[in-house]
């Protein structure tokens, strides 16, 4: 998989691409993911890439046609599945978005900023729009590398044991059981004694059974 990420402040996006799950999957050629200053498309001197609104009003608008400049040279060279725009008015991002998009081959994602970007670019260029909650950012790149790192988890072979993000949270519309470590005691506190048991099918059904509990009492929304 390939992702290519389109901003105006690129450096902004790339440092979680840098450490840890993210980078280990690059450094593994699990997925590859290019970033593009939307400056270097400005067809003026000045690298001018938003204007003032038609109409009026305050804040600047990203024009289109170094978006499209952008998108149109990454197309000339491959196939891309979606063009997402990060967006507060999208639709919202959730575990099935991300397990649909793991699957995909190549996508683009174009982070907003300012005022947002011309309406023209999301009805002729933007395949789907992705929000993040219902609240407002300063720009697509935290947005942009919330989405990637949903996505890139779900990759067979970037989490060390495939297993492991099937049984994280909203997969199969559960949350996740409780989980712990040693000590099993900890003052007075201590680890469920099913736990250690060593009964492994005991302990399965036990985590169902937390599953079900925590997901009806902190989210039923989802149980239902
Ligand atoms: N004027 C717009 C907000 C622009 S915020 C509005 O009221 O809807 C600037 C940019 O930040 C957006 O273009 C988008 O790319 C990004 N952004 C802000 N909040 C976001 C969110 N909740 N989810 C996804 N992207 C967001």
């Amino acid at each position: 998989m390939r992702i290519d990420i389109i901003s105006v402040l690129p450096k902004l996006i790339e440092s979680p691409f840098n450490a840890s799950i993210l980078k280990r999957a690059i450094d593994k050629k699990l997925i590859e993911v290019n970033f593009h200053d939307l400056k270097d498309y400005a067809s003026s001197k000045r690298r001018q890439v938003d204007d003032y609104q038609f109409g009026g009003g305050s804040g600047m608008v990203m024009m289109i046609e170094p978006i499209k400049k952008c998108i149109d040279s990454l197309k000339k060279e491959r196939k891309y599945e979606e063009v997402i725009y990060m967006t507060p008015d999208g639709e919202m991002l959730n575990q099935k978005i991300s397990n649909k998009l793991s699957l995909k081959g190549n996508i683009i994602i174009l982070c907003g900023h300012y005022k947002g970007v011309d309406q023209r670019v999301r009805d002729s260029l933007i395949t789907m729009e992705i929000s993040i909650g219902d609240y407002v950012l300063s720009g697509g790149e935290l947005p942009a590398a919330v989405l990637c790192d949903s996505i890139i988890r779900l990759i067979p072979g970037v989490l060390g044991n495939e297993t492991s993000a099937l049984t994280d949270s909203f997969q199969d519309d559960l949350l996740a059981p409780p989980v712990y470590t040693r000590p099993s005691s900890f003052e007075n506190l201590d680890v469920p004694e099913i736990l250690l048991s060593g009964d492994k099918l005991k302990i399965e059904l036990w985590r169902e059974e937390k599953a079900l509990e925590r997901t009806k009492n902190l989210r039923p929304d989802i149980f239902d």
